[in-house]
């Protein structure tokens, strides 16, 4: 497999970069092929802005997906834009990596997702009309390759359970799985989470990073997440509600998006 891993923490000495490290060698170790992307390291620019458009008119008012369009179709965006694009069309499975920050990414990966995920490439692809509402959520570019997170966490697991504090893990990810993974057509498999991960010692270090491994090596065989398809029949085109014979009238919630029960590893 070829395997991209996109790693977003500023620090190479930090448990994450501990965890990178761990995960790469077990990959290539499988024979794998792994190509990474230290977002901090490489000095990536995060923000969205007239740079990332070199063919806009200087007096043209700036409307981000426009331009995002038309520079993804005149393959105009920003090399380093390009590069990473290159990438993921390379890689058949990616890992973004990243400490879990006021729960959610690193502003500098959500910036790389804000900015690599053009319009044309990840969104805004296929038919848009009354009978099909584009390629996404199953379908898109990136379809038939695989995804996941790992995510390291200073809470503990029990206040990231159903009924913990925090809210359910698998709802915190579910913008990030669903919304940016499975949207341009990844299969999605269940995040890899570290909990309680600040006081971490050698002793606390050696079950996660062998759970990190077993990870490692199921990776092409582990289940995705069971998201329904968006253009599987369960949802009524154009208004894209669940049909309401497949959920009780009452069901709230992310989990209505699954056919099963998804589940964190
Ligand atoms: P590090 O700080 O590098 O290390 C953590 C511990 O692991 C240290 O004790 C270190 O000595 C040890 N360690 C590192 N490498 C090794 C190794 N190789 N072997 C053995 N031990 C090692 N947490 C939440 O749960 N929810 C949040 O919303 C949240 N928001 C945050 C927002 C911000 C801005 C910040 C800074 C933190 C937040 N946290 C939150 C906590 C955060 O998730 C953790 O600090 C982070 O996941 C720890 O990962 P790290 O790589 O930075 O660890």
């Amino acid at each position: 497999m070829k395997v991209l891993l996109i790693f977003a923490h500023p620090e190479s000495r930090s448990l994450n970069g501990a965890l990178r490290d761990v995960a790469i060698k077990e990959l290539e170790a499988q024979g794998h092929e792994v190509r990474v992307s230290d977002l901090y390291a490489d000095g990536w620019k995060s923000e969205v802005d007239r740079a990332d458009f070199p063919t806009l008119a200087p007096d043209a008012r700036l409307i981000p997906v426009a331009a995002s369009k038309k520079s993804f179709e005149a393959d105009a965006l920003t090399k380093d834009v390009k590069a990473e694009i290159e990438k993921l069309l390379w890689a058949d499975t990616l890992i973004l990596q990243f400490p879990l920050w006021w729960f959610s990414m690193p502003a500098i990966l959500k910036g790389w997702v804000d900015r690599v995920f053009a319009y044309g490439f990840a969104y805004g692809v296929g038919e848009h009309s009354d009978q099909r509402w584009g390629d996404r959520y199953g379908e898109g570019t990136l379809a038939g390759k695989r995804a996941m997170l790992i995510v390291t966490a200073g809470g503990w697991e029990e206040h990231y359970a159903t009924r913990g504090v925090n809210g359910a893990i698998d709802d915190l990810l579910f913008p990030i799985n669903h919304g940016i993974l499975y949207y341009p057509g990844y299969d999605v498999l269940p995040p890899f989470v570290a909990y309680s991960v600040d006081r971490l010692d050698e002793t606390g270090f050696a079950p996660i990073a062998a759970r990190l491994r077993e990870r490692m090596r199921t990776l092409a065989t582990t289940p995705p997440i069971p998201y329904r398809r968006q253009n599987g029949g369960d949802y009524l085109i154009p208004s894209m509600q669940l049909r309401p014979e497949l959920a009780d009238p009452g069901a709230t919630g992310f989990g209505l998006h699954l056919n099963g029960t998804g589940a964190s590893g």
